[in-house]
C-alpha cells in the first residue's frame, strides 16, 4: 500500500501548559515574571499555530479550594482566574474534565484542532485520558509553552521525555513564579533531553505585539519603556 505523502511530513503538536488568567494577568493570583513579553510570545505562536493547522493539546488546572485534591491557591475551580486566556482556546476544540476516564474518539485530530484536558494536580500523567492522550498521538515533535515552569511544565516535558518523546521547550514563551526553582527546572528538562528554542526562530516575528487580554499598564502601552524595563517582577 502506497502511504499517502501528507505523513511522512514532520508532524508537530503543540502542547499548551496552564494558560489561564491568575497564571498570566497582572491581576491573577499568582501572575507570572515577565508576563507581557512571555503573553505577547505565547500569542505569536497560537497565530502561527492557526496559520499552520498544528493541532494542541491543553492542560488546564483546576483546583480545589479544600476538599481532598489539595493544590495552590491559584486556578480554583469555578473563579474567572481559571479561565483559558482567550487566543489560547481555537474554534475547532473539545473540552475533558478531570474524571477519571480513558476515553475520547480514535479520529480526535480529525474532529478537533485542540483537546482541552482538565487537571487536578500538577502532573498531567495522572490523569487518564491525558496520559493516554499524551501516550499515544503521534508527533514527530512536541513543542511545549505555558506555566509555571518550575511545576506543571516540569512535569509535562520530563513525562514526554520518559516516554521518547522529542521535546522542544518554547523558552521564551515559558512563564515561572520563582527564578531559581525555574532555572533549575530548565537544566533538568535539557538533562533529559529537551531542547530549549526560542519562540521567534520557530515562528519568526509578526505585528502582534500586543498582549491584549491583560489590562495592566503595562501590557496596555501606558508605561514608559525604561520603567518597564527597571521593573522585572512583572
Ligand atoms: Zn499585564
Amino acid at each position: 500500500m502506497i502511504r499517502p505523502a501528507l505523513t511522512l511530513r514532520r508532524r508537530r503538536i503543540l502542547i499548551d501548559v496552564g494558560t489561564q488568567r491568575d497564571l498570566f494577568t497582572a491581576d491573577g493570583k499568582a501572575c507570572i515574571r515577565n508576563h507581557r513579553r512571555i503573553l505577547a510570545n505565547i500569542r505569536r505562536v497560537m497565530a502561527w499555530v492557526r496559520k499552520e493547522h498544528i493541532r494542541v493539546i491543553s492542560t488546564v488546572r483546576l483546583f480545589e479550594e479544600d476538599g481532598i485534591h489539595h493544590g495552590p491557591a491559584y486556578c480554583l475551580a469555578g473563579t474567572e482566574g481559571a479561565c483559558k486566556i482567550r487566543y489560547t482556546h481555537l474554534a475547532r476544540s473539545v473540552a475533558y474534565s478531570s474524571d477519571g476516564y480513558t476515553d475520547f474518539p480514535r479520529d480526535l485530530f480529525e474532529r478537533y484542532d485542540q483537546v482541552i484536558q482538565e487537571l487536578r494536580s500538577e502532573d498531567p500523567f495522572e490523569e487518564p485520558r491525558a496520559d493516554r492522550i499524551l501516550s499515544e498521538v503521534k508527533a514527530t515533535d512536541f513543542l511545549v509553552l505555558g506555566a509555571p515552569v518550575e511545576t506543571s511544565v516540569k512535569f509535562m516535558v520530563l513525562g514526554l521525555l520518559m516516554r521518547r518523546r522529542n521535546v522542544i521547550v518554547l523558552s521564551d514563551a515559558v512563564g515561572s513564579l520563582e527564578k531559581h526553582a525555574a532555572e533549575i527546572a530548565l537544566r533538568q528538562m535539557q538533562a533529559k533531553g529537551a531542547r530549549l528554542v526560542d519562540s521567534k526562530s520557530l515562528v519568526g516575528s509578526s505585528h502582534l505585539r500586543k498582549v491584549g487580554i491583560c489590562s495592566c499598564d503595562r501590557c496596555q502601552g501606558r508605561v514608559l519603556k525604561v520603567a518597564a524595563d527597571s521593573d522585572c517582577s512583572d
